[in-house]
Order: C-alpha cells, then sequence, then structure tokens
C-alpha cells in the first residue's frame, strides 16, 4: 500500500446510529462469558441499556470489573465474575451467583471464544484442543448448566451462541476454529429441540467480522483491512454495536418463536461467493 494514498477504512468511518429499545429486557437476567471485551462487553452495555441485570464474566476478573462498572450508567444491577468456560466449577458458579446475587437466570449468551490461526494440514495437536475446549466445551458446559437450571426454574429462557460465518463455511487459515464453530451450530440446533418444551429458546449469531482484540493486530495492516472489506458486499466490517442490537433482539420475548437458528450478520458475505459486481 503506497504512502500517497494511505486505506482509509469504510468501518472505521461507519457510524450507524443505533438506539436501545427501552426496558425491553427489563427484569431479565443475562449472564455472559467472555464479557468483559470486544463483543461480549457490547452485548453487556446493550442488555444494561435495555434494562437487564447482567452478570459480566469472563477468564480475567479485572477487565470483567471495568465492564461491569460501566453498566451502572444505566441503572441496571451488574456483577463481575472470573470465569474460565473451560472450568465446570467456575461455569457451576456462574449459574449460582446469578440465582443468589439477581434471582435467576433468563438469558445466556455463549461469547467467550479464542481463535488459532492455520491450515488443518499444519494444526498442531495442542492447538487444536485448545480451539475446542473453549469456542466448543467451553460453550457446551455453559450451555448445559444454564440449560438445566432454567428449565428447573420454569420461567423459560434465551441461549444465545456466537457463531461465525466460520460456522457456515470453510474459512481459509482457521481451520480448527470452523470445526469449533461448526460445532457450536449443532449444539445451538441441539439445544433448542431439548429445551423448547421448557420455553427455552437457542439460537446462532454468526457475525462475519467486527474489529476486536481478537483480530486487532491483523486488521491493523491497511492491506488485509482493504482485502478484507472488498470481499464483502457492504464494503465494510460490522461494528460490535450492530452484532449487540441482533443479540437484544433475540434475548428479548419478541424473539420467543424464534428457535434453533442461524442468523447471518455478514454484509452479505456468506450469498456472494458466485456474485461479481
Ligand atoms: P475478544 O478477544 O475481544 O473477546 C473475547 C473475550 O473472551 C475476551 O475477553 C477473552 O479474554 C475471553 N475469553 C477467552 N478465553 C476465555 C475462556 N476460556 N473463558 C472465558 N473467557 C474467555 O473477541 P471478540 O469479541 O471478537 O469475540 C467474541 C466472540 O465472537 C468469539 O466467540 C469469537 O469467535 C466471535 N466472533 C468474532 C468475530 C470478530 O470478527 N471479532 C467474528 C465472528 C465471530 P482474554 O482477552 O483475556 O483472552
Amino acid at each position: 500500500m503506497s504512502e500517497a494514498t494511505p486505506y482509509i477504512s469504510k468501518t472505521e468511518r461507519f457510524r450507524p446510529k443505533i438506539t436501545p429499545t427501552p426496558d425491553r429486557l427489563r427484569g431479565k437476567v443475562a449472564a455472559i462469558t467472555g464479557g468483559a471485551r470486544g463483543i461480549g462487553r457490547a452485548i453487556a452495555l446493550r442488555f444494561a441499556q435495555e434494562g437487564a441485570n447482567v452478570l459480566v464474566t469472563d477468564k480475567d476478573l479485572e477487565p470483567a470489573r471495568e465492564t461491569a462498572a460501566a453498566l451502572e450508567q444505566f441503572g441496571a444491577a451488574s456483577k463481575a465474575l472470573r470465569v474460565d468456560v473451560t472450568d465446570r466449577e467456575q461455569v457451576d458458579e456462574m449459574i449460582r451467583t446469578a440465582a443468589s446475587n439477581f434471582g435467576g437466570l433468563d438469558i445466556l449468551v455463549n461469547n467467550a471464544g479464542i481463535i488459532v490461526f492455520g491450515s488443518l494440514m499444519e494444526c498442531a495437536r495442542e492447538d487444536w484442543d485448545r480451539m475446542m475446549a473453549v469456542d466448543l466445551t467451553g460453550a457446551f458446559q455453559c450451555t448445559q448448566a444454564a440449560g438445566r437450571f432454567m428449565a428447573e426454574q420454569g420461567r423459560g429462557g434465551r441461549l444465545l451462541h456466537i457463531g461465525s460465518t466460520a460456522s457456515l463455511l470453510p474459512t481459509a487459515q482457521q481451520a480448527a476454529y470452523c470445526v469449533a464453530k461448526a460445532g457450536l451450530l449443532m449444539l445451538s440446533r441441539t439445544a433448542a429441540m431439548e429445551l423448547v418444551r421448557f420455553g427455552i429458546t437457542s439460537n446462532l449469531i454468526c457475525p462475519e467480522g467486527a474489529v476486536t482484540d481478537i483480530n486487532r493486530n491483523l486488521l491493523s495492516d491497511p492491506a488485509v483491512m482493504s482485502a478484507l472489506e472488498s470481499r464483502i458486499p457492504a464494503g465494510r466490517m460490522a461494528r460490535v454495536e450492530e452484532i449487540a442490537a441482533l443479540a437484544a433482539f433475540v434475548a428479548s420475548d419478541e424473539a420467543a418463536y424464534m428457535t434453533g437458528a442461524e442468523l447471518v450478520h455478514d454484509g452479505g458475505a456468506v450469498i456472494s461467493a458466485l456474485w461479481w459486481r
């Protein structure tokens, strides 16, 4: 990329007007994994803006505390808790804390995730295991713990899983990530089938991309960012607030009839494979 013509990312320039729906989640209790940063943090903020009480969990307590503190301005109750989703005891503690601090649990967002880049043929066994442990087994543990609790609690519930367009399509150099995120799709559908009779829904949100800590280094290279944006028909990545807006709808009573769905949030990327401008 020549210095004379610096690439100005359309993603950075785009500032959508986003207006939360007041009181839509009033009285609901939400637990968010990996809620300290990025997409999880945006969802925590949005839920609090709509009136939910939010348990912000993350594997590091301090950033989770900062996010929980940022929610106080919206008047909702919030609490930070250290939860590494790979640790079943900590996952169970998340459910107990929601019950003891907020009187129950209505919404779980399986958001915690990592990405290990690389091809299938070169993927080291330890990288494979790490990907599965966080992105798939971690989500299984949270889904099972929350699903059992919500069923017993008897007031319905919402399970939201943050998948990816990589849940649907093989993505270059993201082999283990794709397999884990595709597994999350079937986890979501299976939970949807088992839990619908309790009024509990389970849905997968599939973002194409938003700039967060997970990819900031990679996308700080203008050549990479420009290549990515040119591949997306909308010409840009999403903003985390846009993903959070979709999550708030899926978490609300308005989405009671939608379960087992994949909500593709991608600026047209997935359907554009055979399309040219
Ligand atoms: P971030 O890295 O900004 O946030 C992920 C959060 O999860 C971090 O706070 C991270 O903590 C935490 N986390 C990592 N491992 C664990 C664990 N074992 N237990 C609990 N928390 C953990 O990434 P994003 O916000 O971008 O990602 C959120 C979700 O969205 C992920 O599932 C990701 O795969 C998905 N996604 C993201 C896309 C994007 O373009 N950003 C596109 C499609 C999907 P720490 O920082 O300490 O590691």
